[in-house]
């Protein structure tokens, strides 16, 4: 599901110190840098939540939450 990514919601992240990227996922293949299941990066990956797009180097304006993600 995607969300806009909001003032509020990078203030939330940052103070609850929220975990909810791939890497913080039971799911999440380290060694090749992937999901076991083969979704697709959909900003799920990215962390902390607002970090700039490395590609584009864009502000990213949207946040993506799994359906599948299992904190660790
Ligand atoms: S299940 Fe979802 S959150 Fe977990 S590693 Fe795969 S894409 Fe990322």
């Amino acid at each position: 599901m995607k969300f806009p990514l909001t003032e509020q919601l990078i203030a939330e992240a940052r103070r609850f110190d929220l975990r909810s990227a791939c890497c913080h996922c039971f799911y999440w293949n380290a060694r090749e840098q992937k999901c076991w299941h083969d979704w697709p990066d959909e900003g799920q990956r990215r962390y902390p939540i607002d970090a700039i797009d490395p590609v584009t180097g864009e502000k990213p304006t949207e946040v993506a939450f799994c359906k599948e993600f299992e904190l660790r």
